[in-house]
């Protein structure tokens, strides 16, 4: 059996995201709990980060963003878990014969200190597509102290995905 793959199987997609940041709401980056006085406003959980990995996947296979996927004027999605957003997506990524390379991304956070928990959001998101952790890179930044994030009133994610199509077996 050979596996061929060409140039063109390749796709590259990003994703970017910001949510204001409440208090009364949970914190939930990259499908994980944090604890931390407040969350990020959104119809959803808010995973801001989760919502930056969705859109770089679907912008890979061209295949639109979160929002025409998962509309916040949809009941159906009111306080859900993102996770569902990607478990979705990943289902959908399957059944287009899309596999997921790696994904890379970085968390823009003021506070609360994300090092600690880099690994723990790798670990999910990777759990949810299916990819060995080491596929999956899980960056953290604050915005020194710059603009609305600097100031802890959002935070913010980007994600670069790359896809392949899964091999052609040929004899
Ligand atoms: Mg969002």
């Amino acid at each position: 059996m050979i596996e061929e793959f060409k140039p063109a199987d390749y796709r590259i997609g990003i994703g970017t995201d910001i949510h204001r940041v409440v208090e009364g709401r949970k914190l939930m980056l990259g499908g994980v709990y944090i604890p931390y006085p407040a969350g990020l406003l959104g119809h959803s959980d808010g995973d801001v980060v989760l919502h930056a990995v969705v859109d770089a996947l679907l912008g890979a296979a061209g295949m639109g963003d979160v929002g025409a996927l998962f509309p916040d004027t949809d009941i159906q999605w009111k306080d859900a878990d993102s996770k569902t957003f990607l478990y979705i997506v990943k289902e959908q990524l399957d059944n287009k014969q899309w596999e997921v390379v790696n994904v890379d991304l970085t968390i823009h956070a003021e506070a609360p200190k994300l090092g600690p928990l880099k690994g723990q959001i790798r670990r999910c998101i990777a759990g949810l597509l299916g990819m060995d952790f080491q596929a999956v890179n899980v960056k953290a930044k604050t915005n020194e102290g710059l603009g609305e994030i600097g100031a802890g009133e959002a935070m913010a994610a980007t994600a670069i995905a790359l896809l392949r199509k899964k091999p052609r077996r040929t004899l």
